[in-house]
């Protein structure tokens, strides 16, 4: 399908850019890209599709796709985690004050006792 807007990273500008592309049979290596100019300094850039698409820089070099990576990763954050108690600081929060409270209680149940 050509005409499609996808991402690509520009090296030399360091940049993310979506853009309109075209699919094209690029070489015997690459085989078939998404292919498009970068706005910027006009260079080519390709993503790779198919069996190379697991080889493609663009997931390795793309700081958007890093971006969506990071914030997959977030999703994944378990309770327990050192990350848990930044993502989500209301449940340490309510956490805290149930183990306070958790442990108040235990306090008292021994303090009954005697
Ligand atoms: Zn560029």
């Amino acid at each position: 399908m050509a005409g499609s807007v996808i991402h690509f990273w520009c090296h030399p500008c360091r940049q993310d850019h979506p853009l309109i592309s075209e699919k094209r049979y690029v070489n015997s290596v690459i085989g078939n890209a998404w292919v498009s100019r970068c706005p910027t300094c006009d260079k080519t850039l390709y993503r790779l599709r198919d069996e190379m698409a697991g080889q493609d820089p663009y997931f390795r070099l793309s700081k958007y796709m890093r971006a969506q990576v990071r914030r997959n990763a977030d999703y994944l954050v378990q309770p327990g985690d050192p990350r848990f108690n930044i993502l989500y600081p209301q449940h340490a929060k309510d956490k805290n004050r149930q183990e306070d409270l958790a442990e108040r209680k235990t306090f008292e149940d021994i303090q009954s006792r005697y």
